[in-house]
């Protein structure tokens, strides 16, 4: 043998305390229902399950839609998975960019042969609606409306009822991006009107990462059905992956599901049910109100105007004189807690702390605002 064993032994990770922009922090109750045996895909006792979770989402997105299920992959083949099946090449797509999730989607159109029609906001400020109404009133034609709820680089969320509303006028499908807000902030895809929407299990559901749950109306899957031109991703052809995920007659291989995940799915989605969605947003917002106050209370101010501020995705302006990278490996390093960095324009002068999920706790706030005030205070 010309390769010697690696002299690597199990990974055993830090106990960190999660507030970033994900992921977050997954409950123990979580983690032990993961470790629980893994069965076949196609064993009735799995696919009984994965009715469950498609219920338990129809819940969570507040939803009567029938293609209602977790893609495997994370949040960004969620977002691909939407846009492959909806966007045909030559279709005309409103794209709303105001951070760095808008910019995926643009991303995605092209890639997908769409022509895209920019509305841009500044980072920190939600999607206008009258933008995107001027954007509509030129492009009659635009045959969707791509849009992020909350956007998790810069904390602001979007009026996703006001944009369904503008898209239906026009006779335009909607896509919405709420990987951030599922769980955290209301997400009503059927009041709003919202034709194609997806998520994350690694954010307010607080799961771990590499499901993302996804739901379509009847309107979009009719557009999906009656396409000419075949998706051009194998995977995440809504046409053939119906046919492992749909509970109509017998179900039909299509890609082995992450059986363990899944059952990490299941229970955050129960615990959700057990708490409830409006307890849930509640709690998010008392959370953030908390923080709010004592973040204030050093001084430090918030990017997002009130209005349109996300309670589970905190940015402030990182006090001047602190020294950005120091802090947060002093964080990580003395208190075991991860914050997010700025992104892209936001690179160095805002930090970002995640309230989401499990994290959105009394324990959690005050141990974050005692690490700050430690480290900003040098
Ligand atoms: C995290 C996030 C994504 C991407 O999810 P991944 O699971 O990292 O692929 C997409 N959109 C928004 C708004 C997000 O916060």
């Amino acid at each position: 043998m010309s390769f010697a064993p690696p002299a690597i032994h199990s990974f055993l990770p830090p106990h960190r305390t999660l507030m970033g922009p994900g992921p977050s922090d997954v409950p123990a109750r979580i983690l032990q229902a993961m470790a629980r045996p893994t069965i076949g895909h196609l064993d009735p006792a799995f696919t009984d399950m994965m009715e469950q979770i498609k219920s338990l989402l129809r819940y969570a997105f507040q939803t009567g839609n029938k293609l209602t299920f977790p893609v495997s992959g994370p949040g960004s083949v969620g977002m691909e998975t939407c846009f492959v099946n909806l966007v045909e090449p030559g279709d005309t797509v409103v794209v709303c960019i105001n951070g760095v999730f808008g910019g995926r989607m643009l991303e995605n159109v092209k890639r997908c042969g769409g022509i895209p029609i920019v509305v841009e906001d500044a980072w920190g400020a939600p999607v206008d609606p009258s933008k995107v109404e001027a954007a509509f009133d030129a492009h009659p034609e635009a045959k969707i409306l791509a849009f992020v709820h909350a956007e998790t680089s810069t904390g602001a969320q979007t009026d996703a009822a006001a944009l369904g509303e503008i898209a239906h006028r026009y006779g335009a499908l909607t896509i919405m991006d709420c990987v951030t807000s599922l769980g955290g902030t209301p997400v009503l895809i059927d009041q709003w009107g919202i034709d194609a929407a997806y998520s994350g299990s690694q954010k307010c559901l607080s799961c771990t990462p590499g499901l993302s749950p996804v739901t379509f109306s009847d309107r979009a899957l009719d557009k999906v059905t009656h396409r000419t031109s075949p998706v051009q991703s194998w995977f995440m052809d809504l046409n053939l992956v119906l046919g492992y995920w749909s509970g109509d007659g017998k179900r039909t291989y299509h890609h082995t599901a992450p059986i363990n995940p899944l059952y990490g799915l299941h229970e955050a989605l129960v615990m959700l049910t057990e708490e409830g969605l409006e307890r849930a947003w509640e709690r998010h917002r008392t959370q953030h109100l908390a923080l709010k106050a004592g973040l204030e209370a050093m001084g430090m101010t918030y990017v997002v105007d009130e209005a349109a501020r996300l309670p589970q995705l905190n940015s402030v302006y990182i006090p001047h004189g602190v020294d950005d990278a120091a802090a947060r490996s002093r964080l990580l390093n003395e208190f075991n807690l991860e914050i997010g960095a700025g992104l892209g324009a936001l690179a160095g002068k805002i930090w970002r702390i995640g309230l989401m999920g499990y994290g959105a706790r009394p324990e959690n706030v005050a141990y974050c605002l005692k690490a700050i005030a430690t480290v900003v205070d040098a």
